[in-house]
């Protein structure tokens, strides 16, 4: 039997005419959630992400304010501009696009951020919050696999989860969140000893890893559900960590790539704004939405 395509595409769709409706809400209350992206220099996968970022802020109905500067800006402009934005009532959700430029520090830049205004979850308060089970701002690409994994599975408790890279952007803050939902969590990276035996323990796999096909089908217990994070892009266009041909025999489901964690990113993205915008406004957070 094939696995089951777990779809983030048309999941991801729904998220964002759900939060579409929230936001026509809101405004009968008079207010319209505000996203800011920053973007610093001109990489150009950067350039491409703001540019989507933007234009599916507008489609839910919310503000999208772009602040582009150029790739010398020094640090203390940049400072300045999100302090600026952090007093701005019109702005709730900021975003500093990564990689900043190398001259300057991504901690110092990511700490300036409000917390709650930190859509991205980046901030060290957030991180701590995170890690502690208290509210927090969550980073967008594993709440958008925690969303596809409890779509497919219900509860997660109980379960063994391996995820496959730790990094603060997408490992760390997945373990944490599969542990908030009581899995039992092992992280593997790259001097993890023989992670093809760990991986066949794991019931849920999430791959984040950024080598194009690592994670190969024999890896795989029979049955799990596989989380393919990886974006890479091959002569073979864009491929994922997870070998798809030889993980289709074997897992139970499993994220296509692209079409699964992906498009959930960017919908997790104004999740997040939506969920700064209505805790500013103190009401409840909307369901579904924050783990
Ligand atoms: P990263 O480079 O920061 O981290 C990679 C991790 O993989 C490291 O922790 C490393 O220890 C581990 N690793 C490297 N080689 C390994 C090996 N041989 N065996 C086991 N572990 C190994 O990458 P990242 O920012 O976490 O991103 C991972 C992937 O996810 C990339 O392909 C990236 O493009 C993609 N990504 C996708 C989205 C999305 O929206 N879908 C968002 C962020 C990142």
């Amino acid at each position: 039997m094939m696995a089951q395509i777990i779809d983030g595409k048309s999941f991801a769709a729904r998220l964002r005419l759900r939060i579409a409706a929230d936001v026509v809400t809101l405004a009968s209350r008079g207010i319209t959630p505000g996203l800011a992206v920053v973007l610093v220099g001109e990489d150009p996968a950067s350039q491409v992400y703001v540019r989507s970022k933007g234009r599916m802020t507008r489609e839910v109905g919310m503000t999208s304010f772009e602040h582009r500067l150029p790739a010398e800006t020094d640090q203390e402009t940049l400072l300045a501009l999100i302090a600026q934005l952090n007093a701005d009532a019109a702005v709730n959700g900021i975003l500093v696009q990564l990689p900043l430029p190398p001259h300057m520090d991504e901690a110092a830049v990511i700490n300036a951020i409000a917390p709650d205004k930190d859509v991205d979850g980046f901030h060290i308060l957030n991180v701590g919050r995170l890690a502690t089970g208290q509210k927090a701002m969550v980073p967008c690409t594993p709440l958008g696999c925690l969303m596809l994994l409890r779509d497919h599975l219900g509860t997660l408790s109980g379960r063994n989860a391996v995820v496959i890279g730790r990094s603060n952007i997408v490992g760390k803050p997945m373990a944490q969140l599969l542990l908030r939902d009581s899995a039992t969590v092992t992280v593997a990276h790259s001097r993890t000893a023989d992670l093809p035996a760990l991986c066949r323990q794991a019931d849920i796999l999430v791959a984040a890893v950024g080598r194009p096909n690592f994670v190969q089908g024999a890896w795989i217990k029979p049955g799990a559900t596989v989380i393919d994070v990886g974006i890479n892009r091959t002569e073979e266009g864009l491929v994922g960590d997870v070998h798809q041909a030889s993980a289709m025999p074997v897992a139970g489901a499993l994220t296509p790539v692209p079409g699964g964690v992906g498009p959930m990113t960017i919908a997790c993205l104004l999740a997040n704004t939506l969920t700064a915008t209505r805790r500013a406004a103190g009401l409840p957070d909307p369901e579904g939405l924050t783990p």
